[in-house]
């Protein structure tokens, strides 16, 4: 089934509010495992509106349209659906009443403009809207389905929620059970994702693939229906196994497994521990470990150096190596990381240091340069020097999940034999 959403209100066109509709009915429709594939806004004019339907109608086999079904003049995205269907509109008593009440309810006399709320197209069903006069509706015609919702989000969103998704669920017949599967996937951009696998989101249907970035990290949802959850979970394996041939490196987790709770499954899975040494992310990376329950059994302490002489005492790092590379260094995010491990008794120790803004940047050591080293006794070294973008916070932020990442791939990468392979 292809979707699309008609956002109809000339305060959209003009700035004045975004589209939030149009976002919130797509994300709950991929949920459902339909693909929308246009979003259109037009403002209240009858003949634009005719048009956008023309082409909706070529195109798409399910149109909503949300906005205009209020009382005044410049409302008229029902009169001009049902103009373009060549249907009447019909009193519906039901809806009458309910408009009626509403204004009861609040002591006041319904105004004669009210009446067209209650005004239904030929063949179309109401959707009852307690939360406001105008209920929506929806239509079948010409093998197109159209409903249409009112534009206020504090009444069209229940709507969705409540009314418009189990109609449409109940619209796909048969199919009826929805699987999602979400893959989580660190270290690549939205764009290079996109490239990768261009062919997969072209061709998607079923399951349909719906990628999001958040803070350096990106998640795929996969999401299926079929007869039954088997059927659907058989849809998505083939595709995910192909998802996972090509990111494999990237993809550290399924579903709600985050990257704090994927690195602490794999040190708990390999009886390891893990120590912190951090500067600029001052305590967020200890912070994230220990965000997720049962982190005692592989985290044992940090240290929070921000100053050089911290650096030294706590966790060893030399002096000569401190004046001689500089705080924010490969050498001192190495010295670093070994101190963790060593004052901790840790099989692991990680140490960041950075430049996380927005002052204290130079030419050759830039705001947003941090340093991620990851020591382990056996396996040698690892070290990393990134540059980051955004302000303050999400400097500190990318740092401690690269660390996280960083120390989730030694993992790996030990598990699989091959720890020179990414150095
Ligand atoms: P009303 O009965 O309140 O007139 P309506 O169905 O006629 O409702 P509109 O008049 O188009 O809807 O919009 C009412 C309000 O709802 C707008 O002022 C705006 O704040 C909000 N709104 C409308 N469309 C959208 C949209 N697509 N996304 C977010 N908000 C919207
Ligand atoms: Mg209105």
């Amino acid at each position: 089934m292809k979707a699309e959403i008609i956002a109809v209100g000339t305060e959209l066109l003009l700035g004045q509010i975004a589209n939030t509709n149009a976002r919130f009915l797509s994300e709950h429709l991929a949920l459902a495992g339909i693909g929308v594939y246009f979003h259109t806004a037009v403002g209240d004019n009858r003949e634009r509106l005719l048009s956008v339907l023309e082409i909706a109608r070529a195109r798409s086999d399910l149109i909503v349209l949300c906005g205009g079904l209020g009382p005044t003049e410049d409302d008229l995205t029902r009169e001009t659906l049902a103009e373009f269907l060549g249907l009447p509109l019909e009193l519906d008593p039901q809806a009458l009443e309910t408009v009626e009440s509403y204004f009861q309810g609040m002591g006041r006399e319904m105004p004669s403009n009210n009446r067209r709320q209650a005004m239904v197209i030929r063949g179309g069903r109401t959707i009852p809207n307690p939360r406001g006069t105008a209920p929506g509706q929806y239509v079948e015609s010409g093998g197109r389905r159209y409903v249409l919702l009112p534009g206020p989000p504090r009444e069209f969103e229940p709507l969705v929620v409540e009314s418009v998704i189990p109609l449409v669920r109940s619209w796909m017949g048969r199919e009826v059970t929805i699987r999602s599967r979400v893959l989580r996937l660190y270290g690549i951009g939205e764009s290079s994702l996109a490239e990768r696998i261009a062919d997969l989101l072209a061709g998607q249907d079923n399951p349909t693939l719906a990628p999001l970035a958040a803070e350096g990290e990106v998640t795929l949802r996969l999401t299926a229906r079929a007869a039954s959850e088997q059927e659907a979970l058989d849809r998505i394996a083939p595709v995910e196994a192909e998802l996972r041939r090509r990111l494999g490196k990237y993809l550290y987790g399924v579903d709600g497994e985050t990257l704090p709770v994927a690195v602490g499954r794999v040190l708990e899975e390999k009886g390891m521990t893990v120590a912190v040494a951090e500067s600029c992310t001052g305590g967020l990376l200890g912070e994230m470990i220990t965000d997720v329950p049962g982190s005692s059994r592989y985290f044992l302490g940090g240290v929070i150096s921000y100053s050089n002489s911290a650096k030294q005492h706590m966790l060893k790092v030399p002096g000569d190596a401190l004046e001689r590379a500089g705080a924010v260094s490969e050498e001192v995010a190495l010295f670093m990381a070994r101190g963790a491990a060593e004052q901790f008794a840790a099989d692991w120790g990680i140490g960041i240091t950075g430049i996380a803004g927005p002052g204290g940047g130079t030419k050759t050591k830039p705001v947003g340069l941090v340093y991620i080293g990851v020591y382990h006794s056996a396996l040698g070294p690892w070290v990393k020097g990134f540059q980051f973008r955004g302000d303050r916070r999400q400097i500190r932020i990318r740092a401690a999940k690269a660390a996280l990442y960083a120390l989730w791939r030694r993992l790996r990468v030990d598990g699989e034999g091959a720890s020179t392979a990414e150095r």
